[in-house]
């Protein structure tokens, strides 16, 4: 689950990471009187997105008066985003930031993330922090450093200091960010964060260090346990068939092509997808109804995939082990009379109960016209492909 930045502020700041404050609005005029408020000479003015690449698709802007602040909110607000993250769509702003501007003198990248391979979280830094970091890591990777945590204890002090000189920190600012990494770590490991990114982390022109930008994104099997953090949660950046999805505990994930897959278990969804594209087509969604699918799962998962205007045709691929496949035949069939099936529909059943659901299948025919059976997934693909060209 990712939060936006400013509820990251929030956040960091109460985990004892220097973040100066900042005011958030939703409307120019608002922006206006915060510059006001806020009283310091030189402000930035900060699209609120999950998206990051901010700065250079011009959505951090500084600014010098209150009538400034208003023109680059009212700009943000009514101009989507496109950065390197967003894709060439871009994403809608509802929210601005107000900040102090600082005086940068330098600017750093640390983070903490899961590292697979090594099986603990680790701290990525660099003294080549900032909007160019993708590239510092693609062109010149030696200046990122990384170290593990320990998997239990977190960032121990000794591995803090040692990360803070790495990146060229001395003296009193060394055992500064030292502290600053250990609570970064404490806070990634009690909040179940799969991320914790501050960049830039900056040093002013009168030495003080602080975290100016802040990325955070938590574990979503682990959200349970944080009410406070579940309470972040902001739908308005997710597609809205992917909310509904979530809601009736399906895994599905919209794609690009015509033909929508309805698949239990995300192997076999994958699988589906590749076959699906060995023949020629192109897959709609990933859709995983997970193994112990019921009946109004499924029919929520047909509802969900018939509301994308893209679907030409479905294919159902379903290994009845726990799930049987005459709950799925008749969930199909339930759907195809509630919603009705006007687009191309190839079901491939094997498994528990199989014999049932063909039987149910074949007695649908006359209602449902679109639909067709198929022997095997080879041939459920083919079936489909042809019938969406
Ligand atoms: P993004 O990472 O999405 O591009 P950032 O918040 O990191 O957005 O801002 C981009 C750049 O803008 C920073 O690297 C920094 O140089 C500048 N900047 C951001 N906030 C401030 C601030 N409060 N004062 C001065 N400069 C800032
Ligand atoms: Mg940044």
């Amino acid at each position: 689950m990712k939060i936006h930045e400013y509820q990251a502020r929030d956040l960091l700041g109460k985990a004892g990471i220097p973040v100066p404050p900042a005011t958030v609005v939703d409307n120019p005029e608002a922006a206006g009187h915060a510059f006001k408020a806020n009283g310091a000479p030189l402000q930035v003015v900060k699209a609120q997105v999950f998206a990051g690449g901010r700065g250079k698709a011009g959505f951090v802007k500084l600014v010098k008066t209150a009538d400034e602040a208003v023109a680059a909110a009212k700009f943000m607000l009514n101009n989507k985003m496109v950065s390197v993250q967003t894709g060439p769509e871009g994403i809608e702003v509802n929210k601005i930031l107000i900040a102090a501007a600082v005086d940068i003198a330098k600017e750093y990248y640390v983070s903490i993330t899961l590292d697979r391979n090594r099986g603990t979280p680790i701290v990525i830094a660099s003294a080549e922090g900032g909007v160019e970091i993708e590239e510092v890591a693609k062109k010149n990777p030696d200046a990122i450093i990384k170290e593990p945590l320990h998997p239990h204890l977190g960032l121990l002090p000794f591995a803090g200091l040692k990360v803070a000189r790495k990146i060229g920190f001395t003296g009193k600012q060394a055992s500064t960010v030292a502290k600053l990494l250990v609570n970064l770590s404490k806070f990634y490991m009690n909040s179940d964060c799969s991320m914790a990114e501050i960049n830039p982390l900056v040093v002013t022109k009168q030495g003080e260090v602080l975290a100016i930008d802040a990325k955070v994104q938590f574990d979503d099997n682990a959200v349970f346990r944080h009410a406070e953090i579940a309470a972040l949660k902001d739908d308005s950046e997710t597609d809205i068939l992917e909310v509904r999805a979530q809601k009736a505990n399906l895994n599905y994930i919209k794609l690009d092509g015509s033909i929508a897959c309805l698949v239990n278990g995300a192997g076999l969804a994958m699988a589906t997808m590749d076959v699906i594209k060995l023949f020629g087509g192109s897959p709609a969604n990933f859709l995983d109804v997970g193994g112990g699918v019921t009946s109004d799962g499924a029919k929520e998962a047909f509802r969900i995939i018939l509301s994308d205007p893209k679907v030409k045709g479905i294919l159902v691929n379903i290994f009845g082990g726990i799930a049987k496949c005459d709950l799925i035949a008749q969930a199909l069939i339930d759907a195809g009379k509630e919603i009705g099936f006007k687009v191309p529909l190839v079901v491939r059943l094997e498994g528990t109960n199989v014999k049932e659901a063909r039987v149910l299948l074949d007695n649908a025919k006359t209602e449902l016209p679109t639909l067709q059976t198929a022997v095997d997934l080879n041939d459920a693909a083919k079936k489909v492909v042809a019938a969406t060209n």
